[in-house]
């Protein structure tokens, strides 16, 4: 399993931006508060300006009036001079501060009082209507010097203008400022000017002070001056400034005052303004906004970090299962083509030479085979590989197995492809241009296959039958394994050298006798059975003298009457030649015992060797002749030559017992076969019958007629009758009665026939 990097490049940005990110934060708060500072600093610059204004414009009328009263104590007091001073005053280069302004001369300011000068400064607000700075100064008959603003204004450490006092009337509210002057370096008087509340609030309004609630201008004593709100805090009664109440007021009013204060220079009057702390702050966030989207995006590239980096673990993980998961299946998927593939190669291939397998062969498509195309399964059978496979180690078997394939594969033109079936049979499918050259090429694996193998300090030789089978009979592959066998167990075969080839007429004679030994085991095998009868004559002047009978079949399966030369040994190998050998004797017997025959005549009956070594075959003979009440003389038993020379002890039993009973024997064939000459003068054979063979060709070959003759006196010195078979010619015929054969039978008579036909027969 891969192990986790503990410090992946995503992991370390991962807690690069967790530890970036207090620190963010802390940047924000720092700066927020920065932020709320400057803000309020502002704000309180702001009053400060306004008072500095207040202030400058003051002084400004301050220097104007000092400039004034200093000419003016020179001066007479006269109205003219005074005009001129005002004249010469306006024109100086201050008279710009006093744009707009009306001079007004008033000898009496009060009715009641003394002769005083004043003038009056007409201000002319933007907005709209005059209002005056009224600048006086006192007549020295005017005793002011008892008055508390008068001493408290000339006993000021400064010559700035000072407060003098509020004064509130129902009409006309107003504060004046006061300025001591000097006569001969002493403070003789004072110069006041009264500003009017109306002035103030004009004068206020030239500031932007829409983000403060409320302005406040204080006098010494914390004696509100001025609102530039109208809460009647100012006005009527001057009342002391009292923060608490004033936070409360607010804070009534569901806000969060904030308190900002200015003092003047001359700390006779203070600025407070009243700010909405809520307002700022809400004011600094909307202005901040950036902050916030710093702050937001930091937060939320955190979270997609963390997202990303849970769903990039996640994935990690399910890729991993995944991939494990696929690993498994991968592999047992690999493994099972593997196993598919083997059991696949196993399923077509011999696991010893790993040539292909029976299987392979069966599934081998064989097309039609053309008349023109040559193609031949051959098999090879090792003979004697059983015999090896006793004494030789199975692992040295199996690598005589191996060599012989590839012996054999190295032989094998590519055109053929090679097998190996069951046992030590292989095969091998050969195209060749004709049967010579596939023999050629048997011949030549032959060849091969006999030479010796040296294995383990052994030599080993192998013995090889092989078997040529063309294709052109079959496709039909299970039908041509069979085919191939039969050429091997040599029913269907002719040999060539030492290759065995399928014989196709042995194969049609081996197939009608398959299906000879189906019907004969049918129930009805007997009953189809009914006798010929072929007449034996005296040969002087061919007269009857007997007659065999000659059994047939009328087989309902295969549809006609079989010869006996096809059935007979068929019966023999299949039992069948029992029933067979009882039905014509008992037909035969029935014939003598019916009497349809002339009592000088005989009746051959052929008999198989099988018969007679059937247990209690004489007695059951005894019982059928005894019990049918025939002359024993005049039937004939004939066995044929071959089975004279059978060992079986049961059968030369037989033979004695019915010589002993009277029965009389013939020997049947004779001259094919091996008769021992011991045994012809030791069992007294009634009969020799000389095979068709001989006579056939008497006339022609002499050493014929001269077995013939020899046999004629054989059987004259031991008594026998001597009979002359397949006698077809007037000549033979001729050529035998000067011998001396005294019977003889053959077509020349008549043919096998019934027996009504053979007693209506005219010979002679
Ligand atoms: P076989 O016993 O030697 O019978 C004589 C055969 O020669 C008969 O053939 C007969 O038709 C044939 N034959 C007779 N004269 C001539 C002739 O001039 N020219 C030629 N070409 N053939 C002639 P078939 O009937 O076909 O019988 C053949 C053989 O079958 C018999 O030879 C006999 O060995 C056997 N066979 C016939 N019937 C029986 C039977 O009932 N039992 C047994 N066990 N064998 C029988
Ligand atoms: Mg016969
Ligand atoms: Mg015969």
């Amino acid at each position: 399993m891969k192990k986790r990097n503990p410090l992946s490049p995503t992991r370390i940005i991962f807690l690069i931006l967790i530890l970036l990110l207090p620190l963010g934060i802390l940047f924000l708060i720092r700066n927020d508060h920065k932020e709320y500072e400057k803000a309020v600093n502002l704000k309180g610059d702001k009053l400060s300006h306004a008072l500095d204004l207040i202030e400058i414009s003051f002084s400004v009328h301050n220097q104007l009036i000092s400039t004034v009263a200093k000419l003016a104590s020179n001066l007479d007091r006269e109205q003219q001079i005074h005009e001129d001073f005002l004249e010469k005053a306006f024109v100086s280069s201050h008279s710009e501060l006093v744009y707009g302004m009306g001079i007004w001369y008033r000898p009496y300011l009060f009715q009641s009082d003394s002769k005083r000068f004043s003038s009056y400064i007409s201000y002319s607000s933007p907005k709209g209507g005059n209002y005056a700075f009224n600048y006086y100064w006192n007549s020295p008959e005017y005793d002011y010097h008892t008055q508390e603003w008068y001493l408290k204004t000339i006993n000021s450490g400064h010559n700035d203008m000072v407060l003098t006092g509020p004064y509130f009337d129902t009409d006309y509210n107003y504060i004046t400022l006061g300025q001591p002057f000097y006569r001969d370096g002493i403070k003789t008087g004072i110069i006041t000017i009264d500003i009017i509340l109306p002035m103030l609030n004009d004068f206020f309004s030239q500031f932007d002070f829409s983000d403060l609630e409320n302005i406040y201008l204080i006098t010494d004593g914390d004696k509100i001056l001025y609102t530039s709100k109208n809460t009647g805090d100012a006005g009527q009664s001057v009342k002391k400034f009292n923060r608490d109440s004033i936070v409360n007021q607010y804070r009534a009013l569901k806000f969060s005052p904030l308190i900002i204060e200015k003092e003047t220079q001359n700390s006779f009057i203070k600025i407070y303004g009243i700010a909405d702390k809520n307002k700022i702050i809400k004011d600094l966030i909307r202005s901040r906004g950036y902050y916030y989207g710093v702050y937001i995006l930091l937060w939320g590239m955190m979270l997609g970090l963390l997202r990303y980096n849970l769903s990039v673990k996640r994935k990690k993980m399910e890729n991993q299962i995944l991939n494990q998961e696929n690993t498994t299946l991968k592999n047992e998927i690999q493994r099972r083509k593997k196993a598919e593939s083997q059991l696949h190669f196993f399923a077509y291939h011999d696991p010893v030479t790993g040539l292909l397998n029976l299987n392979a062969l069966l599934e081998s498509e064989i097309q039609p085979v053309p008349e023109e195309d040559k193609r031949f399964l051959i098999q090879i059978w090792l003979d004697n590989m059983k015999e090896l496979s006793t004494i030789l180690d199975r692992n040295i078997i199996d690598t005589l197995l191996q060599e012989f394939s590839d012996r054999l594969i190295r032989q094998c033109p590519e055109t053929a492809s090679q097998y190996r079936g069951n046992g030590f049979n292989f095969y091998i499918i050969s195209r060749a241009s004709s049967e010579e050259e596939t023999l050629y090429l048997a011949e030549k694996l032959y060849d091969e296959f006999r030479k010796t193998i040296r294995l383990h300090s052994r030599n080993v030789r192998l013995r090889v039958r092989i078997g040529v089978t063309p294709f052109k009979d079959s496709t039909d592959l299970n039908q041509l394994l069979n085919m191939s066998q039969s050429t091997f167990s040599g029913i269907n075969q002719k040999q060539i050298n030492h290759i065995y080839l399928y014989d196709t007429i042995l194969q049609q004679k081996r197939s009608f006798q398959l299906a000879l030994d189906a019907a004969m085991s049918h129930s009805s095998f007997v009953s189809e059975l009914f006798l010929l009868y072929q007449p034996i004559v005296n040969t002087e002047d061919k007269s009857i003298a007997g007659m065999e009978a000659l059994v047939r079949w009328n087989s309902s399966q295969m549809e006609g009457i079989i010869s006996p030369a096809d059935f007979i040994s068929l019966a023999e190998e299949n039992g069948y030649i029992i029933d067979l050998g009882w039905f014509v004797l008992e037909e035969s017997i029935g014939i003598l015992a019916a009497k349809k025959i002339p009592e000088d005549w005989f009746i051959s009956v052929n008999v198989s060797p099988l018969q007679f070594i059937e247990s209690g075959f004489t007695d059951k003979l005894d019982t059928l002749t005894s019990l049918a009440g025939i002359n024993k003389k005049q039937l004939k038993l004939e066995i044929t030559e071959s089975s004279t020379s059978s060992g079986v002890r049961f059968f030369w039993q037989t033979v004695n017992e019915l010589i002993e009973r009277g029965y009389r024997l013939a020997i049947d064939d004779f001259g094919t076969g091996e008769s021992s000459f011991h045994r012809l003068h030791t069992i007294p054979f009634d009969t020799l019958k000389i095979d068709q063979s001989f006579v056939k060709g008497i006339s022609q070959d002499s050493s014929n007629l001269e077995i013939i003759q020899s046999i004629l006196r054989l059987g004259n010195t031991m008594n026998n009758i001597v009979i002359a078979e397949g006698v077809e010619t007037e000549e033979i015929h001729n050529l035998l009665r000067s011998i001396g054969m005294k019977h003889t039978q053959g077509y020349l008579y008549s043919k096998p026939i019934a027996l009504e036909d053979l007693l209506k027969l005219k010979l002679h």
